[in-house]
Order: C-alpha cells, then sequence, then structure tokens
C-alpha cells in the first residue's frame, strides 16, 4: 500500500516567531495536498513555546497568510478540534506529564547543571576540539536524590538518556533509512527550567496525541531526528512517516536565504514573505503554483497547475529531496499565466485595490472594460494602476517632449495631431472598427508610418508612451475625453513650435 491512499492526518506546526514565508508555506500546501487528497485532517499547531523569540502578530499573519493562499487548516486554532488545544504553550502540563513519565522509566533525568558549568564545559571541549555535546554529569545521579533536589525547589532542567551504546536507524521517506551512532547523539533538554517543554519532546508528544501519521517538515530537523526518533521509540509508540523537504536556496543558487537578502529582493519587487507577495501584487494561485514545483514535479513537462489539480496530481512519491533555488523570474511567469486563467470578474475583483491604493478612483463600469485589455500584459497585480490608470484620469499630463513623433519636430506633430483631430471628431464613435482603417489611412496621407503616428496619439490621449492598444484605449476613454486630450496635446506642442 503506498503511504498517501489512506486518509492522512498531517500538521503544519510553525512557531510564531517570524513571518510565514516560502519555506513554511509549501510544508502547508504539501500537508493540505495530502489530506485533500485522501480525505484526510490538515492540522494547524502554533507552536509558540518558546518564549523568548515570540513575536506578537506572528501568529495572526501566518493565519492570514494561509488563508490568502486558500489552505484552510480543518482543527487548529480559530475552528477547534477534538485534539486541542492546538497552542503548545496551552499544553504546558501534558509535556511535563510525558516528562516525568520518562524519568519513571529511567529514561530521562534532572539535570543540575548550572549554565556556567555548561558554558566552561563547552569551552573545554571546544579546545581540545571535541564535539559540543553534555558530558552526562547529572546522568549519574541517583534517582531518588535527584527527585528530592527537585522537590525542595533546586533549578533543574529534564534530559533524555540517549543510549551510549549502539545506534538507531531512521528512515525518511525521501531519503531512506538513515544510521546514526548512538554517541554522536546529544543528551537533549526536553524541559527548561521554566518548565516549558522544547520542540524536541514537544512536537513528538503532540503528534502522537493528535495522531499525525506524516510529519512533513523542513530538513533543519534532519541533524535531531534521532533524537525524536528515540524519543518516540521510547515511549513505544508508532512512529509517523517522516519526510523531510529540499531546503531552499537563494536565487543565485548558491546558500539558504538570509535576512539582508530578503531585504536586498524587496527593492527589485520581490519578496519570500507570503504578505509581501499579496501586496506585491502575486495572486495566490500562482504562489501554489511555483512553491509546489520547488521540490516535486509531475512530469518532466507539465508546470502549470491550478489548486485543483494539484490535489489531484500531488504525490509524495514525486518529491526530491534536492535544494530548489527560488525563480523569482518564474514567479513572475506563472503569476502572468494564473492571471490569464482568471474571469474578468474575478481579476476587477484583484486588480481594483491596487486602483484604489495607487490613489485613483475607480468606475466599476470603467474597470469591466480596462480589465480585459490589460489581462494579457501584467505580470503582476501592482502593474495595473501603472499600466492603466490614465483610464481613472480626468486629464492626463503628458511629457512634451515625448508628444513629438518619431524623427519629427514640434510642429510636424502638431499638425499631424490636429489632422487627427479632424478625423476622429468626424467619427460617430471612436473603436477598431470605426477608427483603425481610417487612422491608417490618414497616416499614408501625411507620409508617416502608423507607428509614428499612433506614438504621437498615444502621449496625448493616456500619457505614456507604452499603453494598453491604442485604439481600444480610446473607446474606453470615450470620443469626448480623447478630443479633449488631444486638443490639449496640440496646444502643448503649440507652446513649443
Ligand atoms: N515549529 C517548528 C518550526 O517552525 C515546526 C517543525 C515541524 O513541522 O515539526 O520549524
Amino acid at each position: 500500500m503506498t503511504p498517501s491512499t489512506k486518509p492522512v492526518r498531517v500538521r503544519f506546526a510553525p512557531s510564531p516567531t517570524g513571518r510565514l514565508h516560502l519555506g513554511g508555506a509549501r510544508t502547508a500546501l504539501y500537508d493540505y495536498l495530502l489530506a485533500r487528497q485522501t480525505g484526510g485532517t490538515f492540522i494547524l499547531r502554533i507552536e509558540d513555546i518558546d518564549l523568548k523569540r515570540y513575536v506578537p502578530g506572528a501568529e495572526e499573519e501566518l493565519k492570514q497568510g494561509l488563508r490568502w493562499l486558500g489552505l484552510e487548516w480543518d482543527e487548529g486554532p480559530d475552528v477547534g478540534g477534538s485534539f486541542g488545544p492546538y497552542r503548545q504553550s496551552e499544553r504546558k502540563e501534558i509535556y511535563l506529564d510525558y516528562a516525568r513519565q520518562l524519568i519513571d522509566q529511567g529514561k530521562a533525568y534532572y539535570c543540575f547543571c548550572t549554565p556556567q558549568r555548561l558554558a566552561s564545559m563547552r569551552e573545554q571541549q571546544q579546545r581540545s576540539k571535541l564535539p559540543i555535546k553534555y558530558d552526562g554529569t547529572c546522568r549519574q545521579l541517583d534517582p531518588g536524590k535527584a527527585a528530592k533536589r527537585v522537590a525542595a525547589g533546586e533549578p533543574h532542567v529534564i534530559r533524555f538518556k540517549i543510549p551510549e551504546e549502539g545506534s538507531i536507524t531512521i528512515h525518511d521517506y525521501l531519503r531512506g533509512d538513515i544510521v546514526v551512532e548512538n554517541r554522536t547523539i546529544d543528551d537533549y533538554i526536553l524541559i527548561r527550567t521554566d518548565g516549558f517543554a522544547l520542540y524536541h519532546l514537544a512536537a513528538m508528544v503532540d503528534d502522537h496525541l493528535m495522531k499525525i501519521s506524516h510529519v512533513i517538515r523542513g530538513s533543519e530537523w534532519l541533524s535531531t531526528f534521532p533524537l525524536h526518533a528515540h524519543i518516540i521509540r521510547a515511549f513505544g509508540w508508532e512512529e509517523p512517516i517522516w519526510i523531510h523537504l529540499s531546503i531552499f536556496l537563494k536565487p543565485s543558487g548558491k546558500g539558504k536565504m538570509s535576512k539582508r537578502e530578503s531585504a536586498e529582493l524587496m527593492k527589485d519587487g520581490y519578496s519570500i514573505y507570503i504578505n509581501d507577495l499579496q501586496g506585491l501584487g502575486y495572486v495566490p494561485e500562482a504562489v501554489l503554483n511555483c512553491i509546489a514545483l520547488m521540490g516535486w514535479s509531475y512530469d518532466d513537462h507539465t508546470e502549470f497547475f491550478t489548486k485543483e489539480d494539484l490535489i489531484q496530481k500531488f504525490s509524495i512519491d514525486r518529491l526530491n529531496p534536492a535544494p530548489a533555488a527560488i525563480n523569482f523570474t518564474k514567479f513572475d511567469h506563472f503569476n502572468g499565466l494564473h492571471i490569464r486563467n482568471l474571469s474578468i470578474e474575478d481579476l476587477c475583483n484583484r486588480v481594483k485595490p491596487f486602483f484604489l491604493n495607487a490613489g485613483y478612483k475607480v468606475d466599476d463600469q470603467v474597470l469591466m472594460q480596462v480589465t480585459p485589455i490589460i489581462q494579457q500584459r501584467i505580470a503582476t497585480l501592482e502593474e495595473a494602476p501603472t499600466m492603466a490608470g490614465f483610464f481613472f484620469e480626468e486629464h492626463v499630463y503628458p511629457n512634451p517632449q515625448e508628444l513629438i513623433g518619431a524623427k519629427m519636430t514640434a510642429v510636424d506633430s502638431a499638425n499631424a495631431l490636429r489632422a487627427v483631430y479632424d478625423l476622429l471628431s468626424s467619427l460617430p464613435r471612436i473603436d477598431t472598427e470605426t477608427a483603425e482603417i481610417p487612422m491608417r489611412n490618414l497616416a499614408d496621407q501625411l507620409h508617416l508610418k502608423a507607428g509614428q503616428l499612433f506614438g504621437i496619439i498615444r502621449v496625448a490621449v493616456t500619457g505614456k508612451t507604452v499603453s494598453p492598444p491604442l485604439i481600444e484605449s480610446m473607446a474606453i476613454i470615450g470620443k469626448e475625453k480623447v478630443l479633449e486630450r488631444i486638443l490639449n496635446g496640440i496646444d502643448m506642442l503649440g507652446n513649443m513650435a
């Protein structure tokens, strides 16, 4: 049986210590796809026990990001479920209870070493070029005496007792069996001095209690994976299927992304953060498509996927553990494709806030007409106001120099524009049907190339040298305003002559 045919229980378990980025979103997506595909359950668990690194507002941003991507969870904060609470900070006692069970079975122990002692131990190990690892001092303590010290209130942590000898064989679904010598594994802390569990214990306990069948997580957890398997086996629990995803490399393909590089990226209109991508005009469909392909492929050529396609076609058997470089050119490409895949009405609703943000007053009727002609031309929603803001302006303010046609003088350009005015004012309305041929004929009569003449009109009417197709644009702007703008252009050119 392939592991993904039964309804799975999977969890996305972010720590609210930072922002939701592409890597986290990809993990959530794979969880979600597997859950939807198998009729299983997608759980959101907030791992907020590292109070020092807690960032206020991070949980909200995480949830907002997941919702924007359309990765709705079936159990978790806000929606509940029968395995809660789903915030680790609300599960402190549960972890303590399990840690004490390990103590009782001699599989964990109290450790009273002070931070000072641990620091000098590490220093010594460093000097002697030994691996940095707890030296086992408190492992030797008599459990009865240790329990008394704890009862008397002496500060302590609880450490896991890794077997001294032998090795452990663990299985990653993508990498196969991994054998690790036990002597290389540290006696990691399970419970800190403040009574809070660390990830290593908390996540294993939660995965067990929440009946998680597949643990999909970042490959940064591979190094402590042997410890996690030891903990689960110490309790005698069934292990989930472990899937450690590939790492994300920065766009150059050299190394992991850093904070500084993320800031640099933003200057170019890119970001690794989901919330930023939303503001930069990426559509969630494209973000999902791109991240799906960063570590998974369907075959060697299909690249366009909607969420529904992905639910059908995703398979953990086609995940690839090789590092994947973030490719923003691809993001733009896919964003364009998914924008073109939207209905006009849907796209209208999505571009509208971008026009409003840019300060335009949006007339919905006009927007419905503008949207089809920009749909083919924008790579991000943010480009819409730059490309098509002039549709929502009373007046445009061309750069006078740009009104002068290629290889022409201001006088020639003014004359040409006057002829255009006469032609267009004689038409019942301006659209492709009525204006295209007469305008081309006019260019011939004036001994101009169509491009030269259209260039002058474009600048006069749109205020820009690049715009959506000219005649279609004029049709939307309407005859009256077009003529007004042409007159204004003639005036401006006249003032230059
Ligand atoms: N809280 C961990 C993190 O944010 C989760 C890792 C996991 O999925 O187990 O990295």
